[in-house]
């Protein structure tokens, strides 16, 4: 959890928006600080841009992030340290940050429950046939037959999880009672007793689990491994009806790839919170592809989540302007390499260009 000294803001308040200002401007304003709060971020314009040559802290949230690309960074010669509220800094180029020392933070362990949460819910929800069942409801039907032809009951199932993470091994601790057989890949195996305890079978790479399960749900990091993995050959070596949840980056799919699988029927569903672009064109195709339950970025932005980044935010904030030591666990890049959670989360000059799919 995270400890700053006090905090500017009502827990359960909504702080992660324009108006909450994460619950900063008196604490900020008191030192002396200018918070200047703003959602106009894109084009050469915007606010963010003008603002960017005298910034010397960026904050910005993965939900609907301000992109720090290289070119940003070389226009804000007096930027120190880019914070994300919340978890997930890749829509800052690390190599670029890396380059001006740059000290990039974000607020590790905030939203990771949320995340997993989210990912369960979504689960359900396709599995169930939950979101066609409600439209009955609201559009005065009781079509029983309609609304149950594509539902089923979870238990029993094989889902997998690849990466097994902090959201990861929260998305299986969560799924372990609902009597299903648990699935993992991930580079580094989990250790036997964690196996033991979830009933979790590790599969040597994602193809493998890929074809041994009927729900899997992604909670890797996008890197050039996992770039495009859920592709056309991928989900067709799925079981016939799988589904996809995908709470991580949707660049680890195959965007089309998706919605002509839905059409066949090779995919019984697809659901998740992450797009790309963020936020996604009004005619982007999985606003309306078939069978789905996507949400706009918001598993990690729960009104608890919101509390936790921001109460991270100000620690992070109270540490560097009093000349401290940034917590290890919420550091991403410091003194021109990657550090702290960076070091393990991070790939450094990865080639997946930074700032995609956050
Ligand atoms: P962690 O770093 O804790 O876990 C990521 C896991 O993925 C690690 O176990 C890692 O293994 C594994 N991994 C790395 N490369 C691969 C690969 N090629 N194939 C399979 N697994 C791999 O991250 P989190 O659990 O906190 O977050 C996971 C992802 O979720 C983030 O990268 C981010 O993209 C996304 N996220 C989404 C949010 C949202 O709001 N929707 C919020 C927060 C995160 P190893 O340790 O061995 O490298």
């Amino acid at each position: 959890m995270p400890t700053p000294s006090a905090l500017g803001f009502t827990p359960g308040h909504l702080l992660g928006c324009v108006s909450g200002e994460l619950g900063l401007r008196e604490f900020l304003e008191a030192q002396g600080h200018e918070l200047v709060v703003t959602s106009d971020k894109d084009g050469p314009d915007s606010v963010f841009e003008r603002e960017l040559p005298g910034a010397e802290v960026v904050i910005s949230q993965p939900f609907w992030p301000a992109y720090l690309t290289a070119e940003r960074i070389a226009k804000a010669p007096k930027l120190k340290l880019a914070l994300t509220a919340g978890i997930g800094s890749d829509h800052v180029d690390l190599d670029a940050a890396i380059r001006a020392g740059v000290t990039v933070a974000e607020v590790t362990y905030s939203n990771s429950l949320s995340v997993a949460e989210h990912a369960v819910m979504q689960i359900l929800t396709l599995v169930r046939n939950f979101l066609p069942a409600h439209e009955w409801v609201v559009n005065g039907g009781w079509n029983i037959a309609d609304a149950a032809s594509r539902s089923y009951d979870l238990e029993g199932m094989d889902v997998g999880v690849i990466g097994a993470g902090r959201i990861g091994q929260a998305v299986l601790r969560r799924l372990a009672p609902f009597g299903v057989r648990l699935h993992y890949f991930s580079p580094m195996r989990l250790p036997t007793d964690v196996e033991h305890e979830l009933g979790t079978a590790f599969h040597p790479d994602a193809g493998s689990l890929a074809r041994s399960v009927d729900v899997v749900s992604l909670h890797a990091p996008l890197h050039p491994q996992t770039y495009h993995l859920f592709d056309r050959e991928m989900i067709n070596s799925m079981r016939r009806g799988s589904y996809i949840v995908n709470t991580a980056r949707a660049e680890i799919t195959v965007r089309d790839d998706v919605v002509e699988a839905l059409e066949s029927g090779q995919l019984a569903g697809y659901a998740g919170d992450v797009w790309y672009p963020q936020p996604p064109e009004t005619d982007h195709p999985w606003r309306s592809m078939p069978h789905q339950a996507m949400t706009p970025h918001v598993s990690g932005t729960t009104l608890s989540a919101q509390a936790r980044y921001a109460a991270g935010t100000r620690e992070v904030l109270e540490d560097f302007l009093a000349g401290r030591h940034i917590r290890e666990a919420y550091l991403i890049v410091e003194g021109g390499e990657l550090a702290g959670t960076g070091a393990k989360s991070y790939t450094a000059g990865a080639g997946v260009e930074a700032g995609r799919g956050a």
